[in-house]
């Protein structure tokens, strides 16, 4: 058996290996390295794939929250809501332009945005919520769109962990993780799910006005070459990394079966277990799982598994172990242990299990046989 791992992006590649290579020489042979034709054809294929939306690709997927943020003018002293219980990006990014993190609590089944807690926290300097789609399921946008719409938000989708996912609202419409705000932004940092050989990152937006100022503000701010209308900041994605994607894209939704199928395998073992103390992954019906992430949840000693399972071979990891207000850098209006019991508690019971688009029906099947060991013991 080979050794298990979170991510085995090394075999991914081995699968596609002649039609990457042939991408990537292509592009030296061209040594149009910024803005070469595959990054306009890149953006194009994926427009296609979202249903078409205007895609503007950038640098990395902190970079897309960042520019999103700049192009709809949020000023410093603007409050944006986001979950307490995400990556650290989509606060930084507030904070760093000057904007007011508000941390609202998540669902404790979904790991996302709980709506019903979000108008509490709308002031009269609120301007944009931001739900993440975390582990690869989407938040709940019926809700939030509701009450963004009541009260004149925008609202920014960070779609790093859930492209490919697709959610249907009440009236049957379906649409893509990313494509249902006012801008989705999403990252292609190599472990996602749609993963590039380095960093990358895109925005999605249907209105064309804002696709326009979105391009001046990842460009600099110029409309025009050395003509800067807006302070920018300078976020591409170069021309190697797009023609991966371009290549990559084409296997997305193939990937996500995959990793609905690991999802399956592990929701199957583990309830034929019986394990008390394990939950797994909750799944909402109005959303398909991308899966970027297994995560259980862990009632007691998750920290003794975690270590059992390590010591077996058997790589996890903790999304994420300390809640943002919680962290130095964000520690602010006497917020502390115990303002976010929901998050607190996910932050000492979640543990996400190796899933991709590679891992062999043997791995799994040891995976689960080193789980039922620890419960047997
Ligand atoms: C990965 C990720 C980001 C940031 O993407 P980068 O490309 O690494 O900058 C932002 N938000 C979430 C939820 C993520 O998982």
């Amino acid at each position: 058996m080979e050794k298990i791992k979170m991510v085995d992006l090394h075999n991914q590649y081995l699968r596609i290996k002649p039609e990457i290579d042939a991408a990537i020489q292509q592009v030296l042979d061209s040594t149009a390295f910024i803005q070469g034709p595959p990054v306009a054809a890149f953006a194009s294929a994926l427009s296609k794939y979202l249903g078409g939306i205007h895609v503007i690709p950038c640098a990395n997927g902190t970079d897309a929250l960042q520019i999103a943020m700049m192009a709809l003018g949020l000023k410093p002293g603007d409050e944006v809501i986001l979950p307490v219980h995400t990556y650290v990006a989509t606060a930084e990014v507030i904070a760093l332009l000057g904007l007011v993190p508000v941390f609202a609590e998540v669902d404790a089944r979904t790991f996302n945005l709980d709506p019903s807690g979000l108008e509490a926290l709308i002031t009269s300097r609120t301007v944009a919520i931001v739900p993440v789609h975390l582990y690869g399921q989407c938040a709940d946008m019926e809700a939030i769109l509701a009450i963004a719409k009541k009260h004149s938000l925008h609202v920014i989708e960070d779609s790093a962990q859930a492209l490919g996912a697709a959610y249907t609202f009440e009236d049957g419409t379906i649409r893509k993780a990313g494509t249902m705000g006012t801008i989705g932004c999403t990252s292609f940092f190599p472990s996602k799910n749609l993963g590039c050989y380095g960093d990358g990152g895109a925005l999605f937006t249907h209105d064309a006005a804002l696709a326009e100022t979105i391009r001046i503000v990842a460009n600099h701010g110029q409309r025009v070459k050395y003509q800067h209308d807006l302070v920018g900041v300078n976020s591409r994605l170069d021309t190697l990394q797009a023609a991966i994607l371009e290549v990559k894209l084409k296997y997305l939704d193939d990937y996500t079966r995959r990793r609905n199928a690991v999802a399956a395998h592990y929701d199957k073992a583990l309830a034929n277990m019986n394990v008390r103390g394990i939950t797994v992954p909750y799944r909402v019906a109005n959303s398909t799982h991308a899966f970027h992430q297994y995560t259980i949840q862990v009632e007691a000693n998750r920290d003794a598994f975690k270590n059992y399972l390590e010591a077996k071979g058997v790589p996890t990891m903790i999304y994420y172990p300390i809640p943002l207000h919680l962290q130095q850098a964000y520690l602010r209006n006497g917020f502390g242990r115990g303002s976010f019991a929901i998050t607190e508690r996910l932050s000492e019971t979640v543990l996400s299990l190796p899933i991709d688009t590679e891992i062999q029906r043997e791995q799994l099947d040891y995976i689960t046989e080193v789980i039922t060991g620890y419960f047997s013991q």
